[in-house]
């Protein structure tokens, strides 16, 4: 039986050692375009590779998956993170998880993940033909399956549904030069939304020199992918500094209004903000007001302060890339594939794993566990087909 795998990234590395240790007569050739294999593993979280996640603070893979969650509950029957972790330690991989629950090597070194799948595809006798691009799969006629693991934005090759292509996980150009002064202030636990919309994502956020980033601004990003592309990347953004709810506010500024009357308003900071953030939303709302006393703050302005807190208004102006990591939303149509095999329902013994599937994550580990997960259940498919 021979098995040709397009594209020598993650899902494909990992798809054909997992083939050739349930069948190891199987014939298993990598076809990758580039000269290197595995470049995207090389670079992934910032060369440290994050490789999984405990999946500790996940209570709905929706959650971590705002495409593919529900066929990716599926699949995590016959492959999920405990099993990712447990595989790649058998393989003599240690790894670590990190207090915000993201795991990498132990050796915080993606080549250690690198070495190790080239070290089993040799062992395993898999062919790897680099600088070898498949343009069509008539080029494939004498193989018995075919599967395409050629990344985000590839799925073209196969002529099969797709849905279209578009960046995840990029972080917000702002135009607002007074919020850039800030540049370099991290909110522990903002909630950035889209108003009007139902998106909004909760953690750090960080203000930078082109407007805002960190886990809030990425999961936000991801959530919305295709509303902000279709939208020229051009929407009204709002950002609640504090995640709490606005009665709640009220009450601590008011609190602070009884205490501090006489201290003015700059040097009591509520909600632990920086006294940077603190003083921007301050002179925001309130102008050359902003040196008055607690006590000569109006009803109004109070008001006004309490919405700029919990619903503070921007206009997105275009996305940045996030270097430490980037994906595609969008790809193979999931229900042009068998659920069970991720073989294709039009073409069949051709299949699909990783990125091209329209399944993808949010950062944190959850973009190379589909990879894994996916790429296990088309081995296990393949290996039990004859
Ligand atoms: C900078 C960066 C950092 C990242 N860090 C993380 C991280 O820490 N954790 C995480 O979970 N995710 C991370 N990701 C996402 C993760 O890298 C991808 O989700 C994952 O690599 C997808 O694996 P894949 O095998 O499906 O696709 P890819 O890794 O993209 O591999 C596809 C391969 O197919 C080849 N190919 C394409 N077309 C053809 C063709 N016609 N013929 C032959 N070969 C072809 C390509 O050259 C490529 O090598 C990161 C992404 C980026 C860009």
């Amino acid at each position: 039986m021979k098995t040709a795998i397009i594209g020598g990234g993650a899902a494909g590395f990992f798809l054909a050692i997992n083939l050739k240790e349930m069948n190891p007569s199987c014939e298993v050739t990598i076809f990758e375009k580039s000269k290197k294999v595995l470049a995207k593993v090389e670079v992934s979280g910032g060369g440290r590779c994050n490789c999984t996640n405990s999946f500790a603070a996940v209570r709905d893979l929706s959650q971590v998956y705002p495409r593919g969650h529900r066929l990716m509950k599926r699949l995590f029957k016959q492959f999920d993170y405990r099993d990712a972790y447990e595989w790649f330690e058998r393989h003599g991989v240690r790894l670590v998880t990190q207090d915000d629950q993201c795991v990498f090597p132990a050796s915080q070194d993606s080549h250690t993940i690198i070495n190790l799948f080239l070290f089993e595809a040799k062992r395993h006798g898999i062919e790897v033909r680099t600088a070898h691009k498949i343009s069509s799969l008539d080029e494939l006629s004498d193989y018995d399956h075919i599967v395409l693991t050629t990344g985000g934005g590839t799925a073209a090759l196969a002529g099969v549904a797709t849905t279209e292509p578009v960046p995840s996980l990029f972080t917000f150009c702002i135009a607002d030069e007074a919020l850039k002064a800030l540049m370099g202030t991290v909110v522990e636990n903002a909630t950035a939304f889209i108003p009007g919309t139902t998106f909004r994502a909760t953690g750090p956020l960080l203000i930078t020199h082109w407007g805002m980033s960190g886990p809030a601004i990425l999961k936000l990003s991801s959530y919305a992918a295709r509303d902000l592309h279709d939208h020229h990347y051009q929407m009204p953004l709002a950002v609640n500094w504090l995640s709490r709810n606005e009665a709640e506010v009220q009450s601590e500024l008011l609190q602070i209004i009884i205490r501090h009357p006489q201290k003015q308003l700059t040097t009591i900071r509520p909600f632990d903000l920086s006294t940077r953030l603190w003083t921007y939303l301050l002179e925001k709302t309130l102008g050359e007001r902003a040196q008055n006393r607690w006590q000569n703050l109006n009803k109004k302005e109070l008001n006004r302060l309490v919405n700029c807190l919990c619903n503070d208004g921007y206009q997105i102006a275009g996305r940045a890339a996030f270097k430490d990591e980037f994906v595609t939303c969008g790809g193979v149509d999931l229900s042009t594939v068998n659920p069970h095999t991720l073989e294709s329902k039009t073409h069949p013994h051709l299949y699909f794993a990783g990125e091209v599937l329209d399944i993808d994550g949010i950062t944190g580990g959850f973009n190379f566990q589909a990879a894994w997960t996916t790429a296990y259940t088309v081995a296990k498919a393949i290996s039990q087909s004859e």
